[in-house]
């Protein structure tokens, strides 16, 4: 069997940072694909071979699969709140994604598929409170997802299922909880509250203004994971026998409110808090529960919220006061 590995949505956050694990641990044949121009992926290593591919399509996905051993499928269209509320049949599309990638990877012969699902496929009624019970794997039925982004999301973790069991292609699915860090998306309307937070205060200081904007009343609670957890952790669940969807998220709970005095706290600067209650807010509580994932992995994510941030925050600054290509530019 080739030793070929493929990551999907390697231009992207996630997708990135995996490409230089592998490489960094030992892996000398990465195939890297994503669908943006090269010049926009965050990270890009020489060393893999990367290909610009849209994987909507099938033949892309076969060009892609060819000789791969492994794959992990992290191409999506998606975003924070304020993308996936406002954009529900673009996430339903990339089900487009996921078929195809599935089929060339049958027909390949690969032996291992990952899929990054979502914390977004968890029932509504399980977290209409800020209090809210964290979220164990079972919680996803009786379903009734995120709309579009969460209902794509559970619909392909039940087709890798059946390719799985119909097929015998050994499918690998993470349930990720809000993952955040350097080399990811802060402006532009896709990213996440945690990189959101950081660019708001920073645009703040540079420009003088004593407030910022936060969505909802800021009481809405949720766990945010490091990217040096997420990869830990999928690259332990592909090597591992877990079959079933698997948590893989910080259970270390803060509001919205809480993130935001860490950001103020790194950046030395106290702000007005304008309260957005007409902005995208999503569910009220959310938290992942780790119980399956110390028991089938022996492991769970370990960094804490304000280390995480403060790196995430440095690299957020470094962006915002340095002229980038293809960036807007700031200070
Ligand atoms: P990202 O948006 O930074 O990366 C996704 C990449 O997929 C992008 O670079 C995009 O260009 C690429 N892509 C989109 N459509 C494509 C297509 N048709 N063909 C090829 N490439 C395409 O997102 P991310 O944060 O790195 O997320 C990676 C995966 O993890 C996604 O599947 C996402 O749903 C999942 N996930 C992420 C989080 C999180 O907090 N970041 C949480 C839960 C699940």
């Amino acid at each position: 069997m080739s030793d070929l590995v493929l990551v999907t949505g390697a231009g992207g956050f996630i997708g990135g940072h995996l490409v230089g694990e592998l490489l960094k641990t030992g892996r000398t044949r990465v195939r890297a694909v994503d669908m943006k121009p090269a010049d926009e992926w965050y990270q890009r290593f020489p060393e893999a071979d990367n290909r610009c591919l849209d994987l909507r399509r099938h033949d892309a996905c076969v060009e892609a699969a060819t000789g791969a051993s492994e794959i992990y499928n992290l191409a999506c269209d998606m975003g924070g709140m304020g993308f996936i509320e406002t954009h529900k049949a673009e996430c339903m599309i990339s089900v487009l994604i996921n078929t195809h990638m599935l089929l060339a990877a049958k027909a390949s012969g690969c032996s291992r598929y990952f899929y990054s699902s979502s914390a977004c496929v968890y029932a509504a009624d399980k977290q209409t409170r800020a209090d809210v019970a964290p979220l164990r794997e079972s919680d996803a039925y009786p379903a009734m997802p995120e709309d579009g982004y969460g209902w794509e999301k559970l619909f392909s973790e039940r087709m890798c299922r059946h390719f799985r069991e119909d097929f015998k292609l050994e499918t690998r699915i993470a349930r990720y909880h809000n993952v955040y860090g350097p080399h990811g998306t802060y402006d532009g309307g896709r990213e996440k509250a945690p990189a959101a937070m950081c660019r708001k205060v920073i645009e703040a200081q540079l420009s003088g203004a004593d407030s910022i904007e936060v969505w909802g009343d800021g009481e809405q609670t949720r766990s945010f994971m490091y990217i040096d957890d997420c990869l830990d952790g999928t690259l332990r669940l592909m090597r591992s026998d877990c079959r079933e969807p698997l948590n893989i998220g910080s259970d270390e709970m803060v509001t919205i409110n809480q993130l935001l005095d860490i950001v103020e706290e790194i950046a030395g600067v106290r702000l007005k808090r304008r309260y957005n209650l007409n902005a995208p807010k999503g569910v009220r509580g959310r938290c992942s529960e780790n119980t399956l994932i110390e028991q089938t992995l022996g492991w769970e994510p370990t960094v804490k919220l304000r280390d995480g941030m403060e790196k995430t925050y440095r690299w957020i600054h470094d962006q915002m006061s340095t002229p980038v290509f293809g960036r807007k530019v700031y200070a």
